[in-house]
Formats: structure tokens, sequence, C-alpha cells
């Protein structure tokens, strides 16, 4: 029997009524949730990344702008403007739009973002929190976005449930494991250097696979039954591909995200709960 596709299209729409509820009930207070992308030298790709981010805000009622520094900005420059971001009380959250050019060092800036307003998580401080279970955290998107699609799977909860995570980055891999981690997954996280992948996938109940590789985890890789969560988005010849065999792995697991229409539409809708969620933190009512 062919998987299950786990939709992130039909989640987003769900999820957004609750976030649009919670937004029109701020702007009834007179606070309307804005979301800040500060981004160092605009180009085609960020602009896209930027326009698709105002009309998911326009969708919750979360307004969306563009805050840029030239392209050859240095560290103080972009970490000034970070700062005055966070000073502003008409701005609830922020993100800094990546990669960023080749002269600047995300570790050198990101803790100039003020934590209380870090809805992306890049902050070390929230990472700190996030490791901690602190509960005042900002959960990434992407990371959020893996966890709600779970949420929906016949694994949930996941206690007990052995998984494998495929990636360790600082933006996806890390955060899930920290994520699955406070599930209760018993959990083994493989990388770049892993000597013999399909040894490890093979035993996961859940398999979530964040690497950019294209078609890296074949048919023969996943457990039959499996959930499959794809976060890979890579383009090859025009078209949007994950990081998993889509139809070979479709006819093994139980479960599976696609791509395009998987953790992506989730993600942006993620992005938007959490400027909500700080406006709300901001304003005394959360
Ligand atoms: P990244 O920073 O490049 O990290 C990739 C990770 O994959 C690294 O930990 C790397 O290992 C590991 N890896 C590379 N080749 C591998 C292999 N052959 N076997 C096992 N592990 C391997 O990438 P990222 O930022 O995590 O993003 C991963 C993918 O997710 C990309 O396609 C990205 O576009 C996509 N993404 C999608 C969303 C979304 O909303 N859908 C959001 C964010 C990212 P080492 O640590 O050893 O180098």
């Amino acid at each position: 029997m062919p998987a299950t596709i786990l939709d992130g299209r039909t989640l987003a729409a769900e999820l957004r009524l609750e976030i649009a509820g919670r937004s029109a009930a701020l702007r009834a207070r007179g606070i309307a949730p804005r979301l800040v992308v500060a981004i160092a030298g605009e180009d085609a790709a960020s602009i896209a990344y930027v326009q698709s981010l105002s009309r998911e805000g326009d969708k919750v009622g979360v307004d969306v702008t563009v805050d840029a520094v030239d392209a050859t900005a240095g560290t103080t420059n972009v970490r000034a403007l970070l700062e005055r971001l966070g000073a502003d009380a008409a701005v609830h959250g922020i993100i800094l739009q990546q990669p960023l050019p080749r002269h600047l060092d995300i570790r050198r800036i990101a803790d100039a973002m003020p934590p209380d307003k870090d809805v992306d998580g890049a902050n070390p401080l929230n990472g700190g929190r996030l490791a901690f279970g602190s509960g005042t955290e900002f959960i990434p998107a992407t990371p959020a976005a893996v966890m709600l699609l779970l949420e929906r799977s016949s694994r949930w909860p996941l206690t007990g449930v052995r998984a494998c995570m495929v990636g360790r980055s600082n933006v996806v891999g890390l955060p899930v494991t920290l994520l699955l981690m406070r599930e209760n997954a018993t959990l083994t996280v493989t990388h770049g250097r892993t000597v013999d992948l399909r040894r490890h996938t093979l035993e996961a109940e859940v398999l979530v696979v964040a690497t950019g590789v294209p078609g890296l985890i074949r048919g023969d890789m996943v457990m039959p039954g499996a959930t499959v969560i794809d976060v890979g988005t890579t383009f090859v010849d025009g078209k949007l591909v994950g990081d998993v065999a889509y139809a070979e792995v479709a006819a093994v697991a139980g479960e599976i995200t696609p791509v395009p229409g998987g953790v992506g539409p989730v993600t942006n809708v993620a992005l938007m709960r959490n400027v909500v969620l700080a406006a709300e933190r901001l304003s005394g009512s959360a």
C-alpha cells in the first residue's frame, strides 16, 4: 500500500485559522503584529522569500516589512540594524535573512537580535532556552513545522519511538534533535561523516531528513511503514526536490511528506505563529 501523504498545505490552512484569531484579538487592542526581515544586500532570492512571507502575513494578520542595509555593510552596521529594530516598540518579530554575504558571520551577529523578538531562534540564547526546554524560547519555524507534521502522524505521541535525524545543522537538524528528545523519542543523529547511513535509517520508525542532498534517502534505506519527514529543498533542473527519493520511499513508508507541499508551507505559518506569540508576550497577554 502506498504511504499516506502528510499534507503540509492542509495543515497550514488549519493553523492559519488559529493564528488569525489570535492576531485579530491583538489588533482589537490596538496592537498590529509586525515582522521585519533584516537583509544585508537584497537579491532576487531574498526578494522572492520576503514576498512569500508577506503573502503569508496577509492571510493571518501579520504585517511584514523589510529593513535592508547594503551588501557591503560590515558586522557593526548589521548589528546596529538589529539593535535598532529591537528597540522599536512597533516591531514584534525580527529575522535576519540568510545566507549572509560572505564577509559576514552569523555567529558574530545573531546575538544582537533581542531574544524576545528573535522569532526564528537565531540568537544562541534562544538555542540554549530550547535545549533547556524553558518554555520561553521561540521554536525555530522549520523545526516547529517538522513537529507539527509529526503531531498529525500516526506515530504521535513519540514516547519510546525510534527516530533518526539525518543532518545536524544549527537551523534544522540540531533543534529537531532537541525537540524529538523532548518528546521522549529514542534517537540517532547522523551527518556527513556518518559511516553506513542506511544501517541507521533502516532502524527508524520516524525518519527526519535535512541535508540538501537531493534523493539521498532511497527506498531500501527505509523501514517498511516508517514515517518520513523530508525537509530538503533543492532546485534540480528548475524543479523543487527533496532529500528523499519520493516514489521509491513512498512505496515502502507508512507516511511521507511531499516536496513541495510538506514541511515548506507549514514553516511560513509557524514563523507567523511565533510573531503573534512575540506580540502577545511583549504586550503582556501571553
Ligand atoms: P546544511 O546547513 O547544509 O546542513 C546539512 C546537514 O546535512 C549537515 O549536518 C551535513 O553533515 C548533513 N549531510 C550532508 N550530506 C550528508 C550525507 N550524505 N549523509 C548524511 N548527512 C549529510 O543544511 P540545512 O540548513 O540544515 O538545510 C537542509 C535542507 O533543508 C536544505 O535542502 C534546505 O534548503 C532545506 N530547508 C528547508 C526548509 C523548509 O522550510 N522546507 C527550511 C530550512 C532548510 P555535516 O554536519 O557533517 O556537514
